[in-house]
Order: C-alpha cells, then sequence, then structure tokens
C-alpha cells in the first residue's frame, strides 16, 4: 500500500500537530475523492467548510488557472483589479462598507479586533480595548484569537496571552451585561459555535447583545469563518438573526479552497485602518480572488441559497430518523449529530472505513458537505453514516 509508505514520510517530516485520520487523499471531482491506493469516498467535510463548490469544480478550476496564467502575485502597494473585484462583490451582496482581506480565519479575526480597538482608541482614548467574547466559543490559533477563544484547554503552554478578553455564557444575556465597563469596546461571537460543538446562540439572545452593544457603542464583531459564504443557507448567517454586525469576518468556504480570509466593517468603520496600521504580503491574492469571485457569484445566488436550505433539512430529517441519535443541531449544510452513545470519533473512522468522510466538533459528529453535493451523494453518504451509528 501506497499509503505507509506516504505515512512513514509524513512522521518523519511533519511536526505532529493533528491527530489525522487514516486516509490519504490524492485526488477529486465534486462530493468524490480517491485516496493514493485508489478507494473512493464520498465528502460530507468540503475540507471543513473550505470547498463551497466541492472538488475542483470546473467554474472554479477555470476562474483560478487562468489568473494564474494573468498574473499570481502583485504587492499590496500596488492596485489588483481582480482583488477590487472581488471586495465589490462581497460588499454588494452582504452590504458592508469595506473589507480587508487576509489568508485565514485567524487573520481575518486578528484585523478585526485591531479595528475594533483603534476605533475605540479614536474616539476615547487609551484604556477602552476590552473585548467580551463567549464561554467556549473559537477564534483562531494565532496568540491573539487563542486568548479570543473561551475555551480553557486552548489557554495553555504559550503563555503570555494577548491580554484584554473577558468570556460571558453564550445565550445569557446578564453575563454579557455584567461584563460590560469603561473598559469594553466590543463584543466578540460565532452565530453557531463550530468547533464548540455546532451550538445555535439564541435568536432573542443576539439581538439583545446587539442593543448593548448599540446602547454602549461598541462594536459588534461576527465571527463567520465557519457559518458564511452560504453555508447556513443565506450567504451569512447575520442575516437569518437580522442583526447588523459592525465587523464581520469570513474565511473557510471564501476561497473555494485557497487560503483566504475578509474582515468587512460598516461605514462607521470604514475609515479607522489607514496607511500602515495593518497589511499583509499575500492578502486578497489575485489567484485567490478570482476563484472567490466564481464562489461568490454562484452561492451568492438565491435559487442556491435556497437548495442549500432544502437540502440541510432534507439530511436533518433522515438523520433524526435514525437509530442511535439522539439530536441534530445546526442550520443549513452546518449539521451537528448528537448520537446516544458518546463515540462520536469511533463513528467517523468507521464512517471513513466505509468510504464516506465526515467530522467532529466536541462529542458530536459534524458534517459540512460541499454546498453543490447532489441528492444521490447525499444519499449514499447517508446510508454509510447510519451503518456507522
Ligand atoms: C476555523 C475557524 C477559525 C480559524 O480559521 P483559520 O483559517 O484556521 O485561521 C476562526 N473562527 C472560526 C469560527 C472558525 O471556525
Amino acid at each position: 500500500m501506497k499509503f505507509d509508505k506516504i505515512k512513514n514520510d509524513e512522521k518523519k517530516y511533519i511536526m505532529n500537530t493533528y491527530g489525522r485520520f487514516n486516509a490519504a487523499l490524492e485526488s477529486g471531482k465534486g462530493s468524490r475523492a480517491l485516496d493514493c491506493d485508489g478507494r473512493e469516498y464520498i465528502d460530507f467535510t468540503s475540507g471543513i467548510g473550505v470547498n463551497s463548490l466541492g472538488w475542483c469544480d470546473d467554474g472554479w478550476v477555470k476562474a483560478v488557472s487562468e489568473q494564474a496564467g494573468r498574473l499570481q502575485h502583485i504587492s499590496n502597494l500596488y492596485t489588483s483589479p481582480v482583488q477590487v473585484e472581488c471586495a465589490k462583490l462581497l460588499c454588494e451582496k452582504t452590504g458592508f462598507s469595506k473589507v480587508f482581506f487576509s489568508n485565514s480565519g485567524a487573520e481575518a479575526n486578528e484585523c478585526a479586533i485591531k479595528l475594533a480597538r483603534k476605533y475605540s482608541f479614536d474616539n476615547y482614548g487609551d484604556g477602552r480595548n476590552e473585548i467580551i467574547s463567549l464561554k467556549n466559543s473559537f477564534h483562531g490559533r494565532t496568540v491573539t484569537t487563542l486568548a479570543a477563544t473561551g475555551q480553557d484547554v486552548f489557554h495553555n503552554y504559550f503563555f503570555p496571552f494577548t491580554e484584554g478578553f473577558v468570556f460571558a455564557e453564550a445565550n445569557n444575556i446578564d453575563s454579557v451585561s455584567s461584563l460590560i465597563c469603561g473598559k469594553t469596546c466590543a463584543v466578540m461571537m460565532e452565530l453557531i459555535q463550530g468547533e464548540g460543538g455546532v451550538m445555535p446562540l439564541d435568536k432573542d439572545f443576539v439581538l439583545a447583545v446587539e442593543r448593548l452593544c448599540r446602547e454602549n457603542d461598541l462594536c459588534l464583531i461576527i465571527d463567520e469563518v465557519q457559518t458564511g459564504v452560504g453555508r447556513t443557507g443565506t450567504l451569512y448567517c447575520f442575516e437569518s438573526y437580522g442583526i447588523e454586525p459592525d465587523i464581520l469576518t469570513s474565511a473557510k468556504g471564501l476561497g473555494g479552497g485557497l487560503p483566504f480570509g475578509a474582515c468587512m466593517c460598516s461605514e462607521r468603520l470604514s475609515a479607522v485602518l489607514t496607511p500602515g496600521t495593518h497589511a499583509t504580503t499575500y492578502g486578497g491574492n489575485p489567484v485567490v480572488c478570482a476563484g472567490s469571485i466564481e464562489v461568490l457569484k454562484r452561492v451568492g445566488d438565491p435559487d442556491f441559497l435556497k437548495a442549500v436550505r432544502e437540502k440541510g433539512e432534507y439530511i436533518k430529517g433522515k438523520i433524526l430518523k435514525m437509530n442511535g441519535v439522539s439530536d441534530v443541531r445546526g442550520l443549513g449544510m452546518m449539521i451537528g449529530i448528537v448520537l446516544e452513545k458518546d463515540n462520536a470519533r469511533e463513528v467517523v473512522e468507521k464512517c471513513l472505513e466505509n468510504g464516506l468522510l465526515v467530522l467532529t466538533a466536541k462529542n458530536l459528529v459534524r458534517l459540512l458537505p460541499p454546498l453543490n453535493i447532489s441528492y444521490e451523494d447525499i444519499d449514499r453518504g447517508l446510508e454509510i453514516l447510519e451503518g456507522a451509528i
């Protein structure tokens, strides 16, 4: 088997930071992939919500490869027509005023944190810099976004972490309001906590947080790195909560498979970051932007989003009928399955053996299928999943 040889070299040369599953994927199309030994898998992961249009979608491949043959990178010291087009599309489709492009979700959140703190510094001076985030959240792996993450397991080893983060209980508005003081500048949260176990926030809670932000002139930062780009059945999840965030971060599905992140802001914040205050070498790379334009045009189409909602409901309905399942959470095609037995990792490994890729989130089985997956592949995948459970 080719797998064993590759696995040996992986052990030898790659830092051991991932508890990887036993598959080495080599090629794919749509929601099917082949591993290095020719075994086929159905994909319910999209590479953790990244491949919005599945593997090697024709339109996306064409957009990316044509741009790679035209101009692969320019410095952000020059104007990039394709980056401007991508920004225009994103702002028009979301209603945000301006965007800063990065390479990842953590970097998009770093930008959001800098933006909120500078807005506060510009308007209130030094010392008003504290950000309220939620317990059980996940915001990234840089030292600052780890600090923003409300889970103790992430606050280890790498001391000292960035100061200025405090944590409120999700869905408990008193817990948020009791943390607001003269030092507070922002509230930062996911609308559905992804890594935290596919935990949706209550609508009333989210609306109340928005109200507190308005009353106290705090920036409302919504981390849509996982929920964005059609994943929950609207282009961004905040639309279904009926709120207007000041800052919105996006990544994962935004590039359709290439490293991409965006920090968007409302009109009020659009002049806060100025030359010299923030920058990146790669962010907004032309090839990535060309692919993202294809993703945004396709996923942003109302019929496409309606299909995501319908597929999500279809999948949820079928899973709820399976033996061994006690609950299904999530929205659109961001789905968390609570099992009767606490054996999510075992179920995921069994699925893999039988040709289906699925994820865990805490003690749940998590599904993030490609947004354009066919009903045929959904049915085949669900059959394997049912067998594994
Ligand atoms: C994945 C994720 C991040 C981190 O994104 P990276 O691209 O891995 O840096 C941040 N926030 C949320 C909600 C995520 O799901």
